[in-house]
C-alpha cells in the first residue's frame, strides 16, 4: 500500500483547492491527481463513491478515504491536536512561525508553561519556503521545511505545547489576565500573550498561482532574487513602491525586469517612477492583468509562462520569464485584534521598545509588528526580544505589592 496521501479532484474545484491548501499548510505531503487529465482518476473517484463523481476524494495511507471533507474532518484524520491540555498558561503565543516558536523556546527554558496556537501549520511562512539562503549558520542554505522542523523540535524538547489548525478569534483582558478565544470555541487564559501572526502577501488569485509559489513565483526579492543570477528576464507584478524598489533591486541579477501593472500609471513615489523609467533594462507594461500561470512542460514543476491580458483591448499574450515576483500588497494578520490594540495605518501592530502593545500583557513580534523587516532572521530576533520583554513584564507583576482588603 502507498504511504502517500492521494488527492483526486479538478483544477476548477474550489473545495479541492481548499483541501490541498489545508494539507500544504500542515506540510503534509500528498499526490495530486487531476481527474480531468487522468482518466484513471475518474475510475478511482467513482469506485470510492458508489459510482458518483465526488471531489475532492482523498485516499489515506491506511487505505481509507474521505469524500469532500471539511478542514475539521481532515485535521482529525491526520491526527492534529486541536484542544490544549490546560486552561491556564503562563504565556500563550498566537502564531507558530519563527517569531512565535523562538519566544516559546526562551520562555519554556525559563519554566514558563507555554502554549502555541496556530491557525495553519507550525513553521509559518518559513515552513513553506523552498530554500533559505540568507539565514545565518547555513552556508549551503537550508530548506524552509527542514529549518521549521528543527525549530519545532527544539521547542518540543522544552515542553512547549502546540495546537495546529486552530485560529484565534479574539483576545480580551481584565487587566490582570488575558482570555484567548479560539475558533473552536475554547477559551485559554494567561498573564502574558504574544501575537506573532505574521502577514500574508497578497496573491493575484490567477489560475495556477498556488501550485507555483516557491517554484517560480515569489514575494521577496531580497530572499529569492539571487537564485536568478544570470537569467534573461524576471517579471514583477505591481506598480507601487515595493514593486518598483524590488524591481530595481532585481536588475542586478538579470538582463531585463518587466513590470506588469494593472492600471495606466505607476503609483509609486515620483523618485522611484523616474528611476524605473530611466533604467534601460526595465520595461513597464500598463493596463495588464494576469489571467494564469503555467508550469513548464518538462515536468520540473517550475514556472513556464504567465498569460496576461490587456484590460483595454482584451488581447492576451504570454510572457516566459525565469521567475515572477508579486508585490501587490501585504495584509497583516491582525483582523482578530482590530480595535483592541493600536495598529499603524497599514494594520500592523504598534509596540513599545519592549515589544508590548497598547494592551497590557500583550506583546507582538515578527512580520505582524509595525517596523518589522519581513525577514526570517529579524523575526527570530524579535521572538527572542519579546521573550525577554515578557519575562520582565511577568517579574514586574510578581513583585507588585499585594493589596489586602
Ligand atoms: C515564499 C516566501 C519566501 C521567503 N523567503 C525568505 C528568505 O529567503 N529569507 C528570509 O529572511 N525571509 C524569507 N521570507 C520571509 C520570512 O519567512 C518571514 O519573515 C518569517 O516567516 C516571519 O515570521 P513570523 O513568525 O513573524 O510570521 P509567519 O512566518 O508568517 O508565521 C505566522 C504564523 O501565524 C499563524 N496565524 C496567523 N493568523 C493566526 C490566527 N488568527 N490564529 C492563530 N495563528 C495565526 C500563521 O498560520 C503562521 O503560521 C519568505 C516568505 C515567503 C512567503
Amino acid at each position: 500500500m502507498d504511504d502517500i496521501i492521494k488527492v483526486y479532484g479538478a483544477s476548477w474545484c474550489p473545495d479541492c483547492r481548499r483541501a490541498k491548501r489545508f494539507l500544504g499548510d500542515q506540510r503534509v505531503s500528498f499526490e495530486w491527481h487531476d481527474i480531468e487529465v487522468d482518466p484513471d482518476g475518474v475510475r478511482v473517484v467513482q469506485e470510492r463513491n458508489n459510482g458518483n463523481n465526488i471531489i475532492p476524494t482523498i485516499i489515506f495511507a491506511d487505505g481509507s478515504h474521505l469524500a469532500e471533507p471539511s478542514n475539521e474532518e481532515l485535521a482529525e484524520k491526520i491526527g492534529l491536536e486541536r484542544m490544549a491540555m490546560l486552561h491556564v498558561y503562563d504565556l500563550i503565543i498566537i502564531g507558530g512561525g519563527p517569531a512565535g516558536l523562538t519566544t516559546s523556546i526562551y520562555a519554556a527554558r525559563e519554566n514558563l508553561q507555554t502554549l502555541i496556537i496556530d491557525s495553519k501549520g507550525l513553521g509559518g511562512q518559513a515552513g513553506v519556503t523552498e530554500r533559505l539562503d540568507n539565514y545565518p549558520g547555513f552556508p549551503d542554505g537550508i530548506g524552509g521545511a527542514e529549518l521549521a522542523d528543527r525549530i519545532v523540535q527544539q521547542a518540543q524538547k522544552y515542553g512547549v505545547e502546540m495546537l495546529q489548525a486552530v485560529s484565534v478569534n479574539a483576545i480580551t483582558t481584565d487587566g490582570e489576565e488575558c482570555d484567548v478565544e479560539t475558533a473552536t470555541g475554547d477559551h485559554y487564559h494567561a498573564r502574558a500573550v504574544l501575537i506573532a501572526t505574521g502577514s500574508t502577501y497578497r496573491r493575484t488569485g490567477a489560475e495556477g498561482e498556488e501550485d507555483l509559489i516557491g517554484a517560480g513565483i515569489h514575494f521577496c526579492a531580497t530572499c529569492d532574487g539571487p537564485f536568478y543570477k544570470g537569467a534573461k528576464e524576471l517579471v514583477v507584478l505591481g506598480g507601487g513602491n515595493s514593486a518598483l524598489e524590488e524591481g530595481l533591486f532585481l536588475t542586478q541579477f538579470v538582463d531585463k525586469v518587466t513590470i506588469v501593472q494593472r492600471g495606466d500609471r505607476l503609483t509609486a513615489n515620483k523618485l522611484l517612477v523616474d528611476k524605473v523609467l530611466m533604467t534601460s533594462r526595465m520595461e513597464v507594461l500598463y493596463n495588464r492583468s494576469v489571467t494564469s500561470f503555467r508550469a513548464k512542460d518538462d515536468g520540473s514543476g517550475k514556472l513556464g509562462a504567465i498569460t496576461i491580458q490587456n484590460t483595454e483591448t482584451g488581447e492576451t499574450e504570454e510572457l516566459h520569464p525565469a521567475g515572477c515576483f508579486v508585490f501587490i500588497g501585504l495584509d497583516p494578520n491582525t483582523e482578530f485584534i482590530k480595535g483592541q490594540v493600536d495598529l499603524d495605518d497599514r494594520g500592523l501592530i504598534l509596540t513599545d521598545m519592549g515589544l508590548q502593545t497598547s494592551m497590557p500583557g500583550v506583546f507582538a513580534a515578527g512580520d505582524v509588528r509595525s517596523g518589522s523587516t519581513k525577514q526570517l532572521a529579524s523575526a527570530v530576533g524579535e521572538g527572542a526580544a519579546a521573550a525577554i520583554g515578557i519575562r520582565m513584564y511577568l517579574e514586574s507583576l510578581d513583585s507588585k505589592p499585594v493589596h489586602m482588603m
